[in-house]
């Protein structure tokens, strides 16, 4: 009965019986009611077939139901599903080499949660621990999690609720493009910003102004030791805001300087997402203190995780610390076959490929469309920001990004909205896809874009 519920009829339970917010958050004006999917797609109940450039928000990294991952998941299932970490049990011990292994030296003791909310939290705490500092440093716009603590590190109002969270502080983020500084080849990334750039030879004038607002926010709101700063490669939910190319090296000396450590959010960029690298700390020349990790992992089964060095684990362990489900042998077992697949099936190389042609792609949409600001990120970790105008660059409406959003969905393409005022069109499909899925998305893009032009 359940399998073959009418669309009519969920939406009566998801009324009565789910969480409201779940009736908020249905995303687009008529849902779309989702029954099956594989690798790249989705089906709809009605059987029509969707390219999914979203990916449950870029948690489907190998593809949905992929095959390899399936049949492992299958086989374990089969053998053990759950026994805490208190006994001990091959799949733990092969994943946490395995994860350990595709990190640089000395990131090398793994812990293991059901979320990245959880593992942010385990990190704030560990951070305040190690250093016995209190306080955190998090960019504005930032999404690190809706747990009570985490919620002080995000830094978006529509995430936040009126409870005490001290001891965080949201500095300016430094966003070449929406910034007050910034331009042409402050970031890294295939493509450039359409803004001019103040930058002189061989020193970026943008990256000295962010890091005197960081310099401010130290000598405003925080005492002179801090804990910890938090920061993505890429922001994620912020629509793939880059940095000056030198930003993070240089936060990260100051953060040191001042007692505290480095924690690299890698729940969006992880896993070869940006092409490039494994991590997307590594494309900015830095070596955190902690990592945090979620989504990809286990290409949509719920796990996180934390790697850190064994001298913080060393400071943690003054402590007992227990996840009954963190680090279960079915999330081991997917998490461990989803390396496997990365590696056989080169989806970082695919990345960063297709990501590459994906961006050029739609650099030209921007160059051909008034209301597309900015096409920005690296592999397959992109934003694209839409703008009333290019010379305002004031953020496109709620309504129109809803039309094109909407007609996007109907020509059989999902993609992910972001931004802090909802401005930025998210690309972050599953790592398989094709250049012939890339060419289709732009094709269908490019009509919406012109359908909203047009009609406006
Ligand atoms: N960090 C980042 C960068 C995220 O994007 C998210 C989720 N959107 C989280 C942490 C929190 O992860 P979860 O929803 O698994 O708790």
């Amino acid at each position: 009965e359940y399998q073959d519920m009418s669309p009519k009829r969920m939406m009566e339970i998801r009324k009565l019986n789910c969480n409201p917010m779940t009736m908020k958050v249905t995303y687009y004006r008529s849902p779309v009611f989702i029954h099956q999917g594989h690798m790249q797609w989705l089906w709809d109940t009605e059987g029509r077939r969707y390219l999914d450039l979203f990916a449950g928000v870029a948690t489907v990294s190998v593809g949905h139901c992929n095959p390899k991952v399936t049949a492992a998941a299958a086989a374990q299932m089969k053998k053990l599903w759950h026994t805490t970490n208190i006994y001990v049990f091959p799949a733990l011990q092969e994943y946490c080499e395995k994860l350990a292994s595709r990190l640089p030296d000395p990131l090398k003791v793994v812990y293991l949660t059901n979320s990245g909310s959880e593992a942010n939290d385990l990190a704030m705490l560990m951070a305040r621990l190690h250093t016995g500092n209190h306080d955190i440093i998090t960019f504005r716009g930032s999404y690190h999690g809706g747990s009570p603590h985490t919620m002080a590190l995000t830094s978006n109002s529509a995430y936040k609720y009126p409870i005490a969270t001290g001891g965080c502080v949201n500095t300016m983020c430094p966003d070449v493009f929406r910034g007050p500084w910034g331009g042409s080849h402050c970031r890294d990334s295939p493509i450039q910003t359409t803004r001019t750039c103040d930058c002189l030879q061989g020193q970026c004038m943008a990256n000295d102004q962010y890091i005197s607002q960081l310099k401010e926010t130290f000598a405003t709101s925080l005492p002179s030791q801090i804990a910890g700063f938090f920061a993505e490669p890429i922001q994620g939910m912020g629509g793939a805001v880059q940095y000056p190319k030198d930003y993070l090296k240089q936060a990260y000396k100051m953060v040191r300087e001042r007692g505290g450590v480095c924690v690299s959010d890698e729940v969006q960029t992880g896993f070869g997402r940006t092409g490039s690298h494994f991590w997307g700390f590594q494309g900015h020349e830095v070596m955190p203190d902690i990592v945090t990790m979620a989504k990809g992992i286990a290409t949509g089964f719920p796990m996180g995780a934390l790697v850190t060095t064994a001298e913080i684990a060393a400071s943690f362990a003054r402590g007992a610390h227990f996840n009954t489900f963190g680090g279960n042998p079915l999330a081991c077992t997917i998490g461990s076959s989803v390396l496997d697949v990365i590696q056989e099936d080169s989806l970082q190389q695919n990345s960063h490929d297709v990501g590459t042609y994906l961006l050029t792609g739609l650099a030209k949409l921007r160059d051909k469309h008034e209301i597309v600001g900015d096409v920005r990120g690296k592999g397959l970790q992109i934003g694209v920001e839409m703008v009333e105008d290019k010379v305002s660059r004031t953020p496109l409406s709620p309504a129109a990004m809803s039309d094109i959003f909407e007609d996007t969905k109907d020509m059989g393409v999902l993609i992910g909205k972001g931004g802090v005022y909802g401005q930025n069109f998210r690309v972050q499909p599953p790592l398989c896809i094709t250049k012939d899925d890339a060419d289709y998305f732009l094709a269908v893009f490019d009509r919406a874009i012109q359908n909203y032009v047009d009609r406006r």
